[in-house]
């Protein structure tokens, strides 16, 4: 497989992932974008969610303008320091749909962000909640839905917050 052949794949596994999302989710809660990069699944999730509350986390926003969001909707900073301050404004539970793409290429880092993400992010799902992640979390409140959806194992992680 080529590289060419590799990055289509992923983007279209992210792009089926979060048009099954968009239709499971409830009609109530908020929705988080985490890592902006350059707007393109957050341009699809607003796309496909016309209307609803959807909050960008992004430590160097740097996105054409047409896919940045509001300044109200953007989250600027590490999400380690975000992410816990949005639960206190926002409350636990409140966030239907949680996308989480912020990956890099050094595996040890990944590895060590997704452990300090895992418990802020199962925190803010409320009951029923998705978590789309480009990476296993440790949701120990959650079911691993990722085999319901069609995608590739291993391309991409689904939670399902009990
Ligand atoms: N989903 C995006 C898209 O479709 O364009 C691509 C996201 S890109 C792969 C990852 C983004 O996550 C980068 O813009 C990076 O700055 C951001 N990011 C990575 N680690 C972060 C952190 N700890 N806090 C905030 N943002 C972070």
């Amino acid at each position: 497989m080529t590289r060419l052949d590799s990055a289509i794949r992923r983007l279209t596994a992210q792009r089926e992932l979060l048009d099954w999302a968009t239709g499971e989710i409830d009609d109530t809660g908020l929705v988080l974008e985490v890592g902006l990069g350059n707007g393109r699944t957050y341009d699809h999730l607003r796309d496909r969610l016309p209307g609803r509350r959807i909050y960008v986390f992004e430590r160097t926003p740097a996105a054409h303008p047409a896919c940045t969001p509001p300044d109200e909707f953007l989250v600027v900073g590490d999400i380690c320091d975000t992410l816990p301050d949005f639960a206190q404004r926002f409350g636990s539970r409140s966030a239907a749909l949680i996308h989480v793409d912020i990956g890099t290429g050094n595996e040890d880092l990944n590895r060590l962000l997704a452990l300090r993400l895992s418990p802020l992010i199962e925190t803010l799902l409320q009951p029923g909640g998705l978590l789309l992640a480009d990476r296993a979390l440790v949701m120990p409140n959650c079911t691993d839905v990722s085999s319901q959806t069609g995608v590739s194992k291993g391309r991409y992680f689904v939670y399902r917050r009990e």
